[in-house]
C-alpha cells in the first residue's frame, strides 16, 4: 500500500523506490484524504461503467474507482509510477494501464467511449488535453478534473471578461462547465505554488450543428488574436489565409448580424457557432 496520507511517509515510500519526481510531468500528489473523498463521491461511477483515469500517479484514486466494479483505464507516462501501480492493480480484471503521453495513447482508444473521464491533471498539461478531446470531437462522456485554479476561471470565463480566451469558447461550445470547488496547496506533496479546482464539465444537451469544424477552430483563434483589435481587424488574417478579402469580411459579419467594431472577446460561443458556419455557407 502507498502511504497517501502521509507526505513525510510518501517522500519515504518514494526514496525507498528510487523513484524522483519530474517538474515536467506536473507531479503533485494529493495526499488529502477528505478531498479524494469529496472527488470520489462526485465519480461514484455505477458497476460496469467504463472509467478513464488520467495521470493516475501512484493509483490514490484508482483504488477506490477499482472497488465501484468499474472498468478502468488509467493513462501514466511516469515510468517509476508505472512499475508501481502494475504491482498494485495489475491482477484486477477490471484494471487496465496505457503507457506513455496521454497525448498520443487516448485517441486510438476513442472506440470505448468511456462514460466518465478524471484525473488530478499535470498542470502543465491539462487545458492541452481538454482542448485536444474537444478538437477532437470526444465529448460523449462526463468529466471531472483537478486542474490549477486559472484555468478553471478561464474554462468558465464569460464573454468580455479577463479570463475569457479561446478555450472558454471551446469548453464552452460543446459542454456546460461546472467549477465545483477549490483546493488549497496545502492538500498537495509536494505542495504546488497555485491553487487548484475541481471542475465538472458535461456535454451540453443542445450540441451546436458546426458546418466545417476547421473553419470553426480557425475563427476560435482568430477572434482572440489580437485583443485591442476590432472583431473585423482579428478576422482579416485568417480570411486572408483563405484567399479572402476585407470586402467578403464585412459580408460575412453583415449576415451574422455582426457589427464589424466591437471585440471578437465578447462573442459567446453561441455567436462564434453561427460565425462559423455563416463563413462555411459562404465559402461554399
Ligand atoms: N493522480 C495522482 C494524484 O492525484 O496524486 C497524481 C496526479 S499528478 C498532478 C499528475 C500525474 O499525471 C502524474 O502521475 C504524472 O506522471 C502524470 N502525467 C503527466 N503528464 C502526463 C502525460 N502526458 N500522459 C500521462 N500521464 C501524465
Amino acid at each position: 500500500m502507498v502511504p497517501y496520507n502521509s507526505p513525510k511517509q510518501l517522500a519515504v515510500f518514494l526514496a525507498q523506490h528510487g523513484l524522483s519526481l519530474k517538474k515536467r510531468f506536473g507531479q503533485n500528489f494529493l495526499v488529502n484524504a477528505d478531498v479524494r473523498g469529496r472527488i470520489l463521491s462526485l465519480l461514484s461511477p455505477a458497476r460496469g461503467t467504463r472509467v478513464w483515469e488520467i495521470g493516475p500517479g501512484l493509483g490514490c484514486m484508482s483504488a477506490a474507482i477499482l472497488e465501484t466494479g468499474a472498468l478502468l483505464n488509467v493513462f501514466e507516462i511516469d515510468r517509476g509510477f508505472i512499475k508501481i501501480l502494475v504491482e498494485e492493480f495489475s491482477a484486477r480484471e477490471n484494471f487496465r494501464l496505457i503507457e506513455g503521453d496521454v497525448l498520443k495513447t487516448w485517441p486510438p482508444l476513442r472506440d470505448e467511449k468511456p462514460g466518465l473521464i478524471f484525473g488530478n491533471l499535470p498542470y502543465n498539461s491539462a487545458a492541452a488535453l481538454i482542448a485536444d478531446f474537444l478538437e477532437k470531437d470526444f465529448i460523449q462522456s462526463r468529466w471531472v478534473f483537478m486542474v490549477q485554479k486559472e484555468v478553471a476561471a478561464r474554462m468558465a470565463a464569460k464573454p468580455g471578461t479577463k479570463n475569457y480566451s479561446s478555450f472558454s469558447l471551446l469548453c464552452q461550445t460543446f459542454m456546460t462547465v461546472q467549477l465545483l470547488f477549490e483546493v488549497s496547496p496545502a492538500a498537495f506533496y509536494p505542495r504546488p505554488e497555485v491553487f487548484s479546482c475541481v471542475a465538472g464539465l458535461q456535454p451540453r444537451p443542445d450540441q451546436p450543428v458546426i458546418l466545417c469544424r476547421g473553419i470553426f477552430f480557425g475563427i476560435l483563434r482568430a477572434l482572440f488574436a489580437s485583443r485591442r483589435k476590432t472583431l473585423k481587424n482579428n478576422l482579416l488574417p485568417w480570411a486572408a489565409s483563405l484567399g479572402k478579402d476585407a470586402d467578403w469580411v464585412t459580408r460575412l459579419l453583415d449576415n451574422a448580424g455582426l457589427r464589424p467594431e466591437i471585440r471578437g472577446e465578447t462573442l459567446s460561443a453561441a455567436d462564434a457557432v453561427s460565425l462559423a458556419n455563416q463563413a462555411a455557407r459562404l465559402i461554399r
